[in-house]
C-alpha cells in the first residue's frame, strides 16, 4: 500500500484510506469526506461526489461547517490545487450534489428491496429489528412521525428530505408514502451514505 501523498496517479485509491478534510484539518477515510476538484478551464471547485474525476482533489467533510469554510476562504483549497481558487456557491452545489445521489440511492433501494413503506409495514419491520433508519416526505404529518418514533427503538435517526409524499412515493414507485424505512442491507448502502451526508450538511 502506499503511502499518503506518495502517489500522485488520479486513479481511485482503495476504500478506506485516510484523507484530511482542508477545512478543519481533521482526518478520516476517503468514504466519509467528499472529493472536490478543480475544473481545468475556470478554475472554479467541482464536486466529485463519486471521487472518480480526474485531476488533483481535496477532500472536505459533508458538513456545513467544514463546506461552508472553504467557501468563505477559497484560499484553503490552493495547497492542493493550483492557481487562484473561486467557490463561489460551494455549499450550495455540494448540497445539490448530494441530494441528486440521494435521490438515486432512493430508486437503487427500492429496486433492490432495501425499503419498507405504509404505516403498518414500517410498524411491523421496526418490532422485528429490520430497520436502520426511517425517511420522511418533506409534508409528512407530525402525528405520522410520532407515530413511528413511538415504534421505534430509542434514538433512531429520521430523516426529512425535500420530496413531498407524492413525490417519495413515486421515487421509489409506489403509492404517496409519508415515510420509508430503510433497510441495512447491501441495496441501501448508497442511501445510508447519502442520508448521512445529507443529515450533515443540515
Ligand atoms: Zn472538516
Amino acid at each position: 500500500m502506499k503511502r499518503k501523498g506518495a502517489s500522485t496517479r488520479s486513479a481511485p485509491r482503495p476504500d478506506g484510506a485516510v484523507r484530511t478534510c482542508v477545512a478543519c484539518r481533521g482526518e478520516a477515510v476517503r468514504d466519509d469526506l467528499i472529493r472536490l476538484v478543480q475544473h481545468p478551464d475556470d478554475g472554479s471547485v467541482v464536486v466529485d461526489l463519486r471521487a472518480t474525476l480526474p485531476g488533483r482533489g481535496a477532500w472536505v467533510h459533508p458538513t456545513r461547517a467544514c463546506v461552508e469554510k472553504i467557501e468563505a476562504q477559497p484560499s484553503l483549497l490552493s495547497r492542493a490545487f493550483k492557481g487562484q481558487v473561486r467557490a463561489p456557491g460551494l455549499a450550495a452545489a455540494v448540497r445539490d450534489a448530494v441530494e441528486r445521489a440521494l435521490l438515486d440511492g432512493l430508486s437503487l433501494a427500492a429496486a433492490g428491496g432495501g425499503l419498507v413503506g405504509g404505516h403498518d409495514a414500517i410498524v411491523q419491520a421496526l418490532a422485528g429489528g429490520e430497520i436502520e433508519l426511517l425517511v420522511l416526505a418533506s409534508d409528512a404529518a407530525d402525528r405520522t412521525i410520532r407515530d413511528l418514533l413511538r415504534a421505534a427503538p430509542e434514538g433512531m435517526p429520521a430523516v426529512p428530505v425535500t420530496l413531498d409524499r407524492e413525490a417519495l412515493g413515486s421515487r421509489v414507485g409506489s403509492a404517496p408514502r409519508a415515510a420509508l424505512g430503510v433497510r441495512p442491507t447491501g441495496s441501501t448502502v448508497h442511501l445510508r451514505r447519502q442520508l448521512r451526508r445529507w443529515v450533515g450538511l443540515g
